[in-house]
């Protein structure tokens, strides 16, 4: 006889669909982020499903103060309705280390004495975020001498480290986690927990079936889905949406300098949202009142229209 765990149990998995918006506090909503506050919210309110609030602090030297509270005021701003509370990262630590231990305790993961210098002067491989495939010198135990300063994952070896998925929007995705990604940290040597885990941790005590954000966040699938093969939670649904650009080319972020959403721009600039994403939105639409807006966006939504290229924020 099987016994439910208590989290089959109370029922997040029973909900059909549910999705999340899990924005960063480093600063005003812009447009990028409005495609994927729009995207997530419309494919679950079309699936009928429910829509999360999380805001994503863990990394708190980027976090800044005040950011917080005026993306929720933007979102209220656009009429998004969330479902719950608001879930927010800094208050959750402990649920962070208590899975942490659980990767201790199955040797998933290992102490690294390693500094950032002694890592560019080892490592040989790129790695897909642009940085460095860990080499793996504290994989078998940190040097004598050396005090450890972070926690690694370990990733598979051979045939183990390719990991394949679907992407609703991308199509079918392979990566090969121990040559593209390498050992990635968990807890960083300045004490704070890796977006990585806390990621995965939330998605699944959230009972999150479907993840809808941008593309910059695809090559971080793999290692999502590592951990939570690890952690021995279920593996949501995803959908990696275009990521708009700059005019040079550049992802729309606070380092580009991306203007800030002007919380008036109502129907008009969901429309810019829902158009680059793919949808035909009339003119009449793109001036509507918000509540008129809404039902029809939601009745129009359909994910096979969403094109995978990224492309240019419209004028
Ligand atoms: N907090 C991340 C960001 O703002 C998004 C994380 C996610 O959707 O998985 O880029």
């Amino acid at each position: 006889m099987t016994h439910p765990t208590p989290a089959a149990a109370s029922g997040p998995r029973a909900v059909r669909y549910r999705g999340r918006f899990a924005p960063s506090p480093s600063g005003p909503l812009h447009f990028g982020s409005l495609v994927a506050a729009l995207g997530s919210y419309l494919d679950a309110r079309a699936a009928r499903g429910e829509w999360l609030l999380r805001i994503e602090d863990v990394d708190q030297p980027r976090s800044v103060a005040g950011a917080a509270d005026d993306i929720r005021r933007t979102l209220e701003a656009f009429a998004f309705e969330w479902d719950g509370e608001v879930v927010v990262q800094s208050r959750r630590l402990d649920l962070y280390h208590a899975a942490l231990v659980r990767l201790q305790l199955a040797g998933d993961v290992y102490p690294c004495a390693c500094s950032r210098r002694e890592v560019a002067d080892s490592a040989t491989l790129a790695s897909v975020d642009g940085g460095l495939v860990y080499p793996g010198t504290c994989r078998t135990g940190v040097p004598e001498g050396r005090a450890a300063r972070a926690w690694r994952m370990r990733v598979p070896d051979g045939d183990a480290a390719r990991l394949a998925w679907i992407d609703r929007v991308q199509g079918a995705q392979t990566q090969d986690l121990a040559r593209e990604v390498g050992d990635f940290i968990l807890l960083r040597a300045d004490g704070q927990f890796a977006y990585q885990l806390a990621v995965v941790v939330d998605d699944a005590l959230q009972g999150v079936t479907d993840v809808v954000r941008g593309a910059d966040l695809l090559a971080s699938t793999p290692r999502q889905i590592w951990l939570q093969q690890r952690l021995g939670v279920a593996v949501p649904r995803y959908a990696h949406l275009p990521v708009a650009t700059n005019a040079a080319g550049e992802k729309l972020s606070k380092q580009t300098l991306a203007a800030a959403l002007d919380v008036n721009a109502g129907s008009g600039a969901l429309a810019a949202a829902l158009r680059f994403l793919g949808h035909a939105v009339p003119a009449e639409m793109a001036s509507a009142p918000l509540a008129e807006f809404w039902p029809w966006a939601i009745a129009q939504w359909s994910m096979a229209r969403v094109p995978a290229l990224r492309g240019k924020i419209p004028d």
